[in-house]
């Protein structure tokens, strides 16, 4: 543990907002991220306790966020970016956008202020991309199979880096035009600007996943072709029927789902469409 009592010292700050008068001229990122040196403060903020709840039951991903502090207030940012990307293959995303419960989870919530777990992530993780430790891996092995993986949100990028690191010549398939499912089509840019996809998509071209976008699996290319040509196929298709709700008022006028508005409006901020179809202002 790097400093005993640093929660005592220091408190929890973390990212602010940029201001409204200049988020009101662009779609970009809201979130500042706090300098290197307030985020090894927070690092410090850790208790390194018995039972590490953020780590245990608070992340899906069970990072190792005790060590990753630990590395951090060290200034082993390196170590501290391995750590982190032994378990999640997408820190850069889940830096931005993960909900956070291991902050949630975080001892020190208990009657102070949570370690601001998210924002040290990202800074780990930019970190990395800045001294360019992120590269594509140079597979060791291969095995002589071939995945094709079938829809490309964070589940199919997921488990075709996955298998890609294990040896496999994966295709990934999309319908839309882009790669990335809810990433690209759903969150908007002031959450999750789209060139941190693209830089994660090129790394993975790079390692040698294969895209091939704006196909359908099952209308554009058949289930038994699929089966003829792969040895394993992952579907990760994703949710795509919204739920509708049965209440006085659902038919009126200017009520959407989420979806038919945030695909949209992603489009028009990307640039590939040059209207909006639903305009919310
Ligand atoms: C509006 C919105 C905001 C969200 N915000 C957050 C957030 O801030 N933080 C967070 O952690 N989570 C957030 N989520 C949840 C998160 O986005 C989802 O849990 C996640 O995207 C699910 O990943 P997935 O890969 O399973 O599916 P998806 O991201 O839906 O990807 C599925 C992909 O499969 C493709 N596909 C479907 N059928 C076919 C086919 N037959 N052939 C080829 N391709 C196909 C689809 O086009 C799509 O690209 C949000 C969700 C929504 C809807």
């Amino acid at each position: 543990m790097g400093m005993p009592g640093g929660f005592l010292k220091y408190e929890r700050r973390c990212a602010k907002y940029r201001p409204v008068k200049e988020r009101l001229t662009d779609y970009r990122e809201v979130e500042v991220y706090p300098p290197e040196d307030e985020v090894v403060n927070q690092s410090l903020r850790c208790l390194d306790c018995g039972i590490p709840f953020c780590h245990s039951t608070g992340c899906s991903l069970s990072i190792l966020i005790p060590e990753i502090n630990e590395l951090v207030h060290g200034g082993r940012w390196r170590e501290a970016y391995e750590r982190l990307s032994s378990v999640n293959p997408f820190p850069e995303i889940t830096g931005r956008i993960c909900p956070a419960l291991c902050e949630a989870s975080c001892t020190l919530s208990i009657n102070d202020a949570p370690v601001t777990i998210r924002n040290i992530e990202y800074t780990v993780i930019e970190k990395a991309f800045e001294n360019g430790w992120v590269q594509p891996r140079k597979i060791k092995r291969r095995a002589g199979k071939k995945a094709a993986v079938i829809g490309s949100g964070p589940a199919g990028l997921a488990a075709a880096s996955k298998l890609s690191g294990r040896g496999f010549d994966v295709t990934v398939y999309e319908k839309a035009p882009a790669a990335g499912g809810i990433l690209r089509y759903g969150i908007p840019d002031f959450k999750l600007e789209k060139w941190v996809i693209d830089r994660r998509l090129d790394i993975m071209k790079k390692e040698g996943v294969k895209f091939e976008t704006g196909i359908r699996i099952g209308k554009d290319v058949s289930a038994s072709y699929m089966q003829k040509n792969y040895d394993n196929i992952i579907i990760t298709t994703g949710a795509l029927h919204p739920r509708d709700i049965r209440i006085p008022g659902r038919e009126y006028d200017g009520i959407y789902f989420a979806m038919e508005y945030l695909s949209s409006s992603n489009e028009y901020v990307c640039g590939s469409s040059e209207n909006l179809e639903i305009d919310a202002s």
